[in-house]
């Protein structure tokens, strides 16, 4: 039973903690390419954050991770068979609901432990926080906490060398052989501006990818995945305890 995660501890123990940092980890349900599976991005956020929480625990951060919420935004994956969509507007509602909990018992500190591209936090985070103004409450992305071209050879950003490599060190037998991974090749928009970054438009993701993957994941091990993992987490732990003992009204310098 571990102390800083709230389905496994119990009241005996949560009833005499005084909490100062509430995570909420906050995933997808969809198909990562052909490999892996459709929890994929609930499992990573589930591992992560508790082990970031353990090492942040034990350096004296009272944190507290709360379950998975396991459906996250996927408007752009409506025709992928089973990739089942929250709207934001329902995300905003379950956050909110989360918050005025949090909120009303005094732990003013929230951060959301986001495991998928597709949910958007900044306008939800800018409407509640205006709603709730003794919260602090962040975003992280830990897929973007370390630079991946110092741990993996091929880029991506969907089912690809980084999440082969995680899901090998965390899940290896809900990982298919490697017969069957896809090359996670990449569809360009023919309109060249919306490669450059300052325009956007929501991509279907079966127009850019036949296997649903973004990027090749054929160079992906577990010792890959077991060394991104473990520094993360070092760098999400300092996180955690930096946050839980930081003053929230006094920020700048
Ligand atoms: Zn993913």
């Amino acid at each position: 039973m571990r102390p800083y995660i709230l389905a496994e501890t119990n009241w005996k123990e949560v009833n005499k903690t005084k909490f100062e940092l509430a995570v909420l980890p906050w995933g997808a349900t969809e198909a990562h390419n052909y490999h892996l599976p459709y929890g994929t991005d609930n499992f990573e956020s589930d591992y992560l954050a508790a082990n970031s929480a353990g090492l942040a625990w034990d350096k004296g951060a009272k944190v507290i991770v709360l379950p998975t919420l396991p459906f996250g935004v996927n408007t752009g994956q409506s025709d992928i068979y089973l990739d089942i969509n929250l709207n934001p507007s329902t995300q905003f509602a379950i956050l909110s609901d989360i918050i005025e909990v949090l909120n009303r018992q005094g732990i003013f500190k929230l951060m959301i432990f986001n495991s998928h591209g597709g949910n958007n936090w900044k306008s939800i985070v800018r409407e509640l926080g205006l709603k709730y103004p003794k919260m602090f409450i962040c975003v992280s992305n830990w897929y973007q906490s370390l630079d991946k071209k110092i741990y993996f050879d091929q880029p991506g950003d969907h089912a690809d060398e980084m999440e082969t490599s995680l899901m090998l060190y965390l899940k290896p037998e809900l990982v298919l052989p490697k017969k069957d991974w896809g090359e996670g090749k990449e569809k360009k928009n023919k309109i060249k501006e919306f490669s450059e970054g300052w325009v956007w438009a929501e991509r279907k993701w079966s127009q850019i990818s036949e296997d649903t993957g973004i990027g090749n994941p054929k160079e992906a091990t577990k010792e890959k995945g077991e060394h991104f993992f473990k520094d993360v987490c070092q760098k999400m732990a300092k996180l955690f305890v930096e946050i839980c003992s930081a003053d929230i009204k006094d920020l700048y310098e």
